[in-house]
């Protein structure tokens, strides 16, 4: 998958008074056959709206998503179709995500015979299969039963197994632990990463929460994201160990570590102030300055820092880095 200079704006307020949001601002960024991605940020960055634009939910304002190399907005239906197929995705939350007025069975069997993955005489064992494969065993005790008389975890799990049914090549995990309980977040999380390997596909796992993504992303790439911009974008381990961008440092500084004989990356300097600007109402120049310690005067708060490359595959957008 490749995003070129994807813009999304929507329109918010009411008929007399209304404006226009700009959630995306220029995302680059491109997603290797078989690897996995991580995007972290804060909470209305834009990561669920980047998530859904890679999926072919939401139409980019401006800017080409390109899916194999083919615009995926200017594929022939049956290709769109395929293209649908190929790139599922967990939403957030699995107490919305799954219809209430439909069992299990249902859920999972409608994509399996709408894109034509199995014969339909062979429906019921496929279905099966993947809720055992899930960890939902015996199968029969949850087929026929609704959303509602499962628990979080274990709907998550049908969703899961809802993405799967279709063998998809992407798989784009959307914060998938963060509504619930905190004793299953592990196993889900081992869940995701164990199908990712066994059925070799391609994973893009969006997250507020590092620690998680460190679990799950292990060797992959991790993407930064600040108010709808990717600020920093490398190996996970380089990120990690060598994190380059003030905001990034940030994120690394509040890591909780739990071995006392790693060197926790530098602290940063004192922030220039707590408050976090809305999307709706950005900064100029870098989106960053009102935060950020290192802040150059007349240059942060006026030109937009270009993503450049520092180190081999590891790029940031920041005025530090083209100064030198
Ligand atoms: Fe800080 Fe300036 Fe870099 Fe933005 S461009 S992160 S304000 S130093």
């Amino acid at each position: 998958v490749e995003l070129r200079d994807v813009i999304v704006e929507f329109k918010v307020g009411t008929y007399f008074s209304r404006r226009v949001v700009r959630v995306l601002n220029g995302i680059n960024f491109k997603i290797f056959d078989g690897e996995t991605v991580g995007v972290v940020g804060e909470s209305g960055c834009g990561k669920t709206t980047l998530a859904r634009v890679i999926a072919g939910i939401i139409k980019p304002s401006q800017g080409k998503v390109l899916f194999q190399g083919e615009d995926i907005w200017n594929l022939k239906s049956s290709e769109y179709r395929e293209f649908r197929k190929s790139v599922q995705m967990i939403h957030q939350d699995p107490y919305t995500s799954l219809n209430p007025m439909h069992t299990i069975f249902t859920i999972l069997s409608r994509p399996i015979l709408k894109y034509g993955v199995i014969d339909k005489s062979n429906v019921r064992e496929y279905v099966a299969k993947l809720l055992t494969r899930v960890g939902l065993t015996p199968p029969e005790d949850f087929m026929y039963k609704y959303p509602h008389q499962l628990s979080g975890g274990q709907r998550q799990r049908v969703a899961i197994a809802r993405a799967l049914s279709l063998r998809p090549k992407l798989l784009i995990a959307d914060e998938p632990v963060s509504m619930i309980d905190v004793s299953l977040r592990v196993d889900i999380l081992k869940l995701i990463s164990e199908l990712k390997k066994e059925f070799g596909m391609t994973l893009l796992y969006i997250t507020h929460d590092l620690a998680t993504l460190k679990y799950i992303a292990g060797t992959g790439r991790l993407a930064v994201m600040y108010l709808g911009e990717i600020v920093e974008i490398g190996s996970i381990d380089k990120v990690i160990e060598n994190p380059l961008h003030p905001y990034t440092q940030l994120l690394i500084s509040a890591l909780p570590e739990p071995d006392p004989k790693i060197t926790r990356t530098k602290q940063l300097p004192k922030l220039r102030s707590l408050d976090i600007p809305s999307i709706a109402n950005p900064p100029p120049g870098c989106r960053f300055h009102t935060r950020c310690p290192y802040y150059i005067e007349d240059t942060c708060n006026k030109v937009k820092p270009k993503l450049i490359e520092v180190e081999r595959e590891h790029y940031v957008s920041c005025h530090l880095y083209t100064r030198k």
